[in-house]
């Protein structure tokens, strides 16, 4: 009787038992202590430019990471508030926007928060952490000797905020960091010495180089930016609908001025994705490109709603939304929506997600965008330029 009465508990709890084991083995969150990986780290500050900057060094530094075969220790994003008070950097976690294991499809990678508290207090203990930099970076330091890791705004709050002293500098020369360069950084830092590899800035070019615009493929919004970007989607907006970013606030004005020069040829911050990479064959930059005025905003917008036969426009802005003027040329036929929110990223969820999208494109934060819809076959222009020529002469083979 005992016995018969035994067994069942006997059997919950072995199949409770393997449950257990099951969700210990699946689930990482519970099993994984984070192993120190012998083949070394690389850590960055995101520390020039804003969103669409970083975006762009984040994908050169992913690369740079996997050609060393070190882990990314992913930064957090540095937004910045110059208008409201405290006026100080928010850092805001990688995972924040954006799934960190969609990342590991391509490579290694620990946010650098975990990094810190996990692995950093055995394995980069305090007094032993090591500043790598250019001998010319260093060069403005008072010993001309020192990486200026944590001088002035965004570099000190940056470290500051993952609690990082730097104890010494390495300095390197006559070494970049493409792939010519692999077998340099590994003869000159091999891990077993130089285990983690912490630099002033990414690691990285601006604009993010041709051959590693499609990483962008592992960089997947959070179930948070999603649902809450489809939400806003849904509630606004008619599809399908145009998006369009409009770059045209005073600092840009100001950028663009050096247009008119014409010294800066057709290369000029994100251009490259729409004149082309390579210099000989690139194709003019104009001014509507970089700044339309109305008119131009107008036409295009009006040629892609009719295109499409879009019932919705979506305005992103940095400043005017001409939301009015947009409403008028339509006269109200076609409903246009600005949302201008809080955080930027979700103007790009809704960029991203629009039928047809109309950019800046000599905007990083319009490249972001354009990115991502290339990776999902989604249809694109730029403001000035209304078809897309093959950017990359060698496609035409
Ligand atoms: P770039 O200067 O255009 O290459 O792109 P960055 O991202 O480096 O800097 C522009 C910044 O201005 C963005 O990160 C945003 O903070 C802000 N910004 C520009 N356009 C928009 C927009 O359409 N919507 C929102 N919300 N912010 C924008
Ligand atoms: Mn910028």
């Amino acid at each position: 009787m005992s016995v018969k009465e035994d067994s069942p508990h006997l059997l919950l709890s072995d199949s409770s038992q393997f449950l257990l084991v099951l969700l210990l083995l699946t689930c990482p969150t519970l099993t994984e202590q984070l192993t120190w990986d012998e083949n070394g780290y690389v850590l960055y500050c995101p520390c020039m430019g804003r969103f669409g900057n970083q975006a762009d060094h984040f994908l050169g530094s992913l690369a740079f990471a996997k050609l060393l075969n070190r882990t990314l220790a992913v930064p957090p994003w540095i937004v910045y508030r110059h208008h409201t008070p405290p006026y100080t950097n928010v850092h805001v976690p990688y995972t924040e926007f954006f799934q960190l294991e969609a990342l590991s499809s391509y490579h290694r990678v620990v946010s650098l928060e975990n990094f810190m508290e996990e692995l950093a207090p055995k394995h980069w203990p305090l007094g032993q952490r090591r500043a790598y930099c250019f001998e010319t970076a260093a060069q403005r330091s008072a010993d001309k000797k020192s990486c200026p890791m944590k001088d002035g705004n965004p570099f000190g709050p940056f470290w500051d905020y993952v609690g990082v002293n730097f104890d010494s500098s390495v300095l390197f020369s006559g070494i970049s960091f493409s792939s010519y360069h692999q077998p340099h950084w590994m003869k000159k830092f091999p891990p077993s010495e130089h285990p983690v590899l912490a630099m002033p800035g990414a690691p990285a070019q601006f604009p993010v180089s041709e051959e590693h615009v499609g990483l962008q493929r592992y960089v997947v919004w959070s179930e948070k930016m999603k649902s809450e970007g489809e939400e806003h989607i849904s509630n606004l907006l008619i599809r399908p609908y145009v998006g369009i970013h409009l770059r045209i606030g005073s600092d840009w004005q100001n950028a663009c001025k050096m247009l008119k020069s014409g010294d800066t040829g057709p290369h000029f911050m994100a251009s490259p994705q729409c004149v082309g990479y390579n210099r000989q064959s690139a194709l003019p930059l104009t001014m509507n490109m970089c700044l339309p005025d109305l008119a131009e905003i107008r036409r295009a917008v009006k040629l892609f709603v009719k295109k499409i036969s879009a019932r919705s426009v979506y305005i992103a802005t940095d400043s005017e939304s001409h939301s009015r003027d947009l409403e008028k040329l339509f006269k109200g036929k076609v409903k246009v929506v600005t949302l201008q929110p809080d955080s930027a990223q979700m103007d790009l969820y809704i960029l991203g997600r629009a039928d047809h999208f109309i950019g800046n494109c000599v905007s990083s934060f319009s490249a972001f965008v354009k990115r991502e819809r290339d990776i999902h076959g989604l249809s694109s222009s730029f403001f000035g330029m209304d078809k897309l020529g093959k950017v990359n002469p060698k496609d035409e083979l």
